[in-house]
């Protein structure tokens, strides 16, 4: 038994706050994300850390709004507070900031964040299958590849990302495996506690002791008998928008309420999680383009790998009900709720939509509308 606890994956964060600070005086460097689009084993090959930036607290909104509007989603606002006050640590030790052109309230904030540290930004075409937007995605792996070697001041070799390449497969499958626990039934794992784990995964220095911690919690929960207790609580399939801790009130909820959030679709979730770099192409950038333009974000038109992806996950995860959680002025999840809506009700469960922010100022009503949801599958 090797005892990783969900606690061990919740401190990630803070331990490498003071591993990355220590690396920075010792010349190491350290490149901000906010998106799964963006590749990390690039950033790897590069020698660099790669640091998840997305905002998930309510606090930096307020500054963020003296610039940007208030109608816009909270996870933007969220992310540009934290940068224009200087309150992230990992945004504050990034050398460099890498966006990308997904949704417009993005892309749009990511012009006026370059104000404070330069932002690199990735075109991404919004289509996944034509030979000539495929054509820019690869072109925009290897712009991203020279980006890197200049502002890093290193050489990136093909062995150098094959390498990484690995790297970012076993970590996959390792996540994978974790959320893949839940497919039992009763699920071992709770909403909270499943995000806790994949969620920490963005800040760690060390991808290869992850892949071993997280290999090492599965091992040791399939050796562990469930609570029979889980068996009688409503399964939950979240999906929509990202969601991080301190933006968890809807899986703190359904727990709260009885019920369980067995499996996350979304980016921070499972979205990407079943997607591996093609170790057979003859070359690594071709096999990330290949991977990345697979990721089934409501940014891409059409986006079908979602659906194929979510009907899977209810049958996989034997799902009761499924709530779809759109940000604020998300228009891309907003709009293809309609179509996931549709999809579920053919799988003849429930589904419940909720459009909310990162206050807690509704809870009272989000409360009403999931506990009806919990008592239509009880
Ligand atoms: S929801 Fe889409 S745009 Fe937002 S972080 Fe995830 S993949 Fe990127
Ligand atoms: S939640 Fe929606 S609006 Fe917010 S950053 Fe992601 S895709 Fe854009």
């Amino acid at each position: 038994m090797s005892n990783i606890t969900v606690e061990d994956f919740f401190n990630i964060r803070q331990e490498n706050i003071i591993k990355i600070k220590e690396g920075k005086e010792n010349g190491t460097k350290v490149v901000g994300l906010y998106c799964t689009y963006c590749p990390e084993e690039l950033i790897l090959a590069a020698n660099a850390i790669p640091v998840g930036l997305c905002g998930t607290k309510e606090e930096p909104i307020t500054a963020a709004e003296e610039t940007l509007p208030r109608n816009l989603c909270p996870l933007i606002k969220s992310s540009y507070g934290f940068a224009v006050e200087d309150t992230c640590p990992f945004f504050h030790f990034s050398d460099l900031i890498i966006g990308e052109t997904t949704c417009d309230g993005k892309k749009k904030m990511f012009e006026i964040m370059d104000e404070i540290k330069p932002v690199y930004i990735m075109q991404l075409p919004n289509i996944q299958d034509l030979d000539t937007t495929f054509a820019l995605w690869v072109s925009e792996m290897r712009r991203l590849r020279t980006k890197l070697e200049e502002a890093l001041n290193v050489k990136i070799t093909d062995e150098d990302i094959w390498a990484a390449i690995e790297v970012i497969n076993n970590e996959r499958k390792a996540a994978k495996r974790v959320s893949d626990l839940n497919q039992m039934d009763p699920p071992p794992l709770s909403g909270e506690e499943l995000l806790t784990v994949i969620w920490s995964r963005s800040f760690t220095t060390d991808k290869v002791s992850l892949t071993n911690m997280l290999n090492e919690f599965a091992d040791d929960i399939e050796k562990q008998a469930v609570a029979e207790t889980n068996a009688k609580k409503p399964r939950i399939l979240l999906t929509g928008c990202p969601v991080g801790l301190g933006t968890e009130k809807v899986i703190k909820i359904v727990d709260d309420l009885g019920g369980n959030v067995v499996a996350m679709e979304n980016c921070t979730g499972y979205k990407t999680l079943e997607l591996q770099n093609d170790t057979s192409l003859a070359d690594p950038i071709e096999a990330l383009a290949r991977k990345y333009i697979q990721i089934p974000c409501s940014c891409m038109s059409p986006n079908p790998y979602r659906l194929e992806l979510l009907d899977r996950m209810i049958d996989d995860f034997k799902v009761d009900a499924v709530i779809d959680l759109t940000w604020q002025a998300c228009h891309t999840y907003n709009i293809e709720a309609y179509t996931i809506q549709k999809l579920v009700r053919e799988k003849e469960i429930p589904y419940l939509q909720l459009e909310t922010d990162y206050s807690t100022s509704d809870i009272e009503s989000l409360k009403v509308r999931i506990e009806a949801v919990l008592e239509m599958v009880e």
